[in-house]
């Protein structure tokens, strides 16, 4: 019976952590290694995978590899959801709104040409950063241990 295994997890001594749904996160007082943030997420942004820094952590366009195909880390707790596609607009809108009040300001360009220009390169620069961003988010969530990146599950028979 698949039933009569016991889940069990394994990671700290922190017992808000588990009430709050969220595994340790390797910080102070677990038992767990701690794992470098900004290393996972600049791995994640050039799509190399947060342990190793050689598998791709994503394939085609955004799909996120289950396991790492170099050192097989598993990669599907990963719930990157909306955060790049809003972390992509906040930094393309950013970026973008200063330089085209600045350019229309400065200049006495036609409409025509702005839109011409400041549309497609909205579109190119939200595109060619979305997939980076994804692989950052899932470097951070790996860093950080979310969403079952830290848990520590070992089944036990009860029966
Ligand atoms: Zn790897």
């Amino acid at each position: 019976m698949p039933d009569s295994a016991a889940r069990l997890t394994f990671g700290g001594g922190d017992p808000t952590s588990s009430e709050s749904g969220h595994p340790p996160a390797g910080g102070r007082g677990s038992a767990l290694p701690r794992r470098p943030v900004g290393r996972s997420l600049t791995r994640g942004f050039v799509n190399r995978c947060p342990n190793c820094g050689k598998g791709a952590v994503i394939h085609g366009y955004l799909k996120v590899n289950d396991a790492c195909p170099s050192c097989g880390e598993d990669l599907s707790h990963q719930r990157a959801d909306d955060a790049p596609p809003y972390l992509t607009m906040v930094i393309v809108g950013h970026i973008v709104v200063p330089l085209m009040l600045l350019v229309w300001t400065l200049t006495s360009l036609p409409s025509w040409v702005h839109i011409a220009f400041w549309i497609p390169f909205t579109l190119i620069m939200t595109l060619t950063l979305l997939r980076p961003i994804k692989g950052a988010v899932v470097g951070l969530q790996w860093a950080n241990r979310m969403h079952g990146f830290g848990e520590e599950v070992v089944h036990v028979r009860t029966g």
